[in-house]
């Protein structure tokens, strides 16, 4: 672990105030999965740390809200900058705590990049529409405030990239954010907050005569029972924006609800592909094996079901069992390496549930399976190989309307495009999904409101892998929300519908009278 103690040094965390010599206070130790070694020991925070927090952040976020938006924008570029210099620091540290391949580390420190800059123009594009009043002499308009500050909860699988789509757009409309990262991977969290927060700290532009500018960027790493939970329930959190399993997002969406405030929930996904027989098959062999073995079916947009026309599903069955034989499997930072460990020992075993399920509801493991999990049960680390599983004729079996975090990938026949829209949209979660024909008639069926019932809709490419400019989220009980691209700055911001009477009467609207 000498390379990783290296790591975070150059990271400057190796002596964070976080970091424990050993245990001692209530504490985790993060693991790297590939090996099952210890990397070190993060001291957890309190309920009584959590209050505090809470203050500072909320303190801070009265200052700056008043700094011009072009300006928080100007500091959100510095952040970017930063992240920048240690993209490849950072992106590292993804791999060697979540296992991602270092492709996808650094993929997803870029993103971080990706944000910070679209928040910069974002900051001065801040608009809301005018529209004509139905009162003579009068201007109606609408603007945009900061809610407040943004308590934001997020998942093992993507450690950073999450917290930067909320954090950069939340401070570039006005409002600090306070972030509960997983306990998975605190360590990653320390390292990116403490890019912003040197930022914070070094920059000239914000100098508030109260508060700490650090505290826009606010974290608090505890458990969900003391630290978790109570941030869900506080009031002083206007928005809890919640990435995770369906799980957490049907209780922490409750609670939020339960207190009238905003939940914004990017929760679990069962993503499909649509397979025509006009489809190019080269393009779609890449997206599949992408979808479906990429971040070692660890994404909440990875491929789980390929539903295939009857005309050629054996044919690609059997050229994808081929090609999975082929995939390297083993440590993530080996620049040969294109898929890397399942998160936890506990994702194996639920990987192995799933494929008993499936075997006993009448599917065929095509390869992978129970063998190619228990063949690295006695090396270091969580590996597995990933899974094809084929589904029979007709029936739907409920295992594959389960979301497993795992490379576990069912392929369906059916008979025409009716019966593929029926699979596709048959199951509760609804984040991404695509299709791949040359037909533009069945891509514009697919893409319409009798198609496709995700928020991600995909033609001739894979579900996995978004590009931060467009809304990510989903439907149904992928929880509806949308982070990162487009209009989603919206959810980070409250809506004023404002009217000015410039005439020397007062009209009533619907041309009430009312003692004239
Ligand atoms: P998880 O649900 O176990 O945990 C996610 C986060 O929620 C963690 O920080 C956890 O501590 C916190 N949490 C759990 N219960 C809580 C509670 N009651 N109150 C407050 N916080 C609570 O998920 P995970 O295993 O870390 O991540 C995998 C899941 O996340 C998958 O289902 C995946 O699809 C989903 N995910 C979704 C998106 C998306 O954008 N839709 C992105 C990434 C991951």
């Amino acid at each position: 672990m000498q390379n990783a103690k290296d790591l975070l040094k150059r990271l400057g965390i190796d002596r964070h105030p976080r970091l424990l010599p050993c245990g001692g206070a209530d504490s985790i130790t993060s693991e790297c999965p590939a090996t099952g070694e210890p990397i070190a020991t993060v001291r957890l925070d309190t309920a009584a740390e959590l209050e505090a927090a809470i203050v500072r952040c909320v303190a801070v976020q009265k200052a700056w809200r008043m700094l011009p938006a072009p300006q928080r924008g100007e500091i959100v570029r510095q952040i970017g900058e930063e992240f920048r210099k240690h993209k490849n620091d950072l992106g590292e540290l993804v791999t060697l705590e979540a296992g991602k391949i270092r492709a996808e580390g650094l993929g997803e420190i870029q993103e971080c990049i990706d944000i910070a800059d679209f928040s910069v123009g974002l900051s001065r594009q801040l608009y809301g529409n005018s529209m004509h009043s139905e009162r003579p002499s009068h201007r109606m308009f609408e603007q945009w405030h900061p809610l407040g500050t943004i308590g934001c909860i997020t998942a093992f699988n993507f450690p950073a990239a999450v917290w930067a789509w909320n954090s950069m757009l939340a401070a570039t409309c006005g409002n600090s954010t306070l972030w509960k990262p997983s306990l998975i991977t605190p360590l990653v969290a320390i390292a990116c907050n403490e890019v912003a927060q040197r930022v914070m700290q070094t920059q000239t532009i914000f100098r508030p005569a109260y508060g700490d500018p650090r505290d826009v960027f606010g974290l608090v790493i505890g458990r969900d029972s003391e630290v978790g939970e109570r941030m869900v329930a506080d009031r002083r959190l206007p928005l809890i924006s919640a990435t995770g399993s369906c799980r957490m997002g049907r209780k922490v969406g409750q609670v939020v609800a339960g207190r009238l405030g905003r939940a914004l929930l990017e929760l679990g996904g069962n993503n499909a592909i649509i397979v025509m027989p006009d489809a190019d098959m080269k393009l779609v062999e890449r997206a599949v094996v992408f979808g479906a073995v990429g971040t070692a079916g660890q994404r909440c947009t990875s491929t789980r079901r390929l539903i295939v026309h009857e005309s050629i599903v054996e044919k690609l069955t059997e050229k994808l069992t081929h090609l999975y034989a082929s995939i390297k499997i083993g440590d993530p930072m080996d620049e040969s390496t294109l898929m890397g460990p399942l998160i936890h020992a506990e994702t194996k075993n639920a990987m192995k549930g799933a494929i008993e399920q499936a075997v006993a509801q009448g599917c065929h493991v095509k390869c992978g399976g129970l063998p190619g999990l228990s063949k690295y049960d006695n090396r270091p680390g969580y590996f597995c190989e990933p899974t094809i599983i084929s589904v029979p004729k007709g029936v739907v079996p409920a295992i594959c309307r389960d979301e497993t975090f795992a490379p576990i990938l069912y392929i369906f026949s059916v008979k025409d495009f009716e019966e593929a829209m029926e699979i596709h949209n048959g199951v509760d979660q609804g984040l991404s999904s695509a299709i791949f024909t040359d037909s533009v008639r069945t891509a514009e069926r697919f893409l319409s409101h009798q198609g496709s019932d995700c928020g991600i809709a995909n033609v001739n490419l894979g579900t996995s892998g978004a590009e931060i400019g467009g809304a990510f989220g989903g439907e149904k009980d992928t929880g509806g929300g949308r982070e990162s691209g487009s209009d989603s700055w919206k959810q980070y911001m409250r809506r004023q519908t404002c009217t000015v009477n410039w005439g020397t009467d007062l009209p009533l609207a619907q041309g009430i009278r009312f003692g004239d």
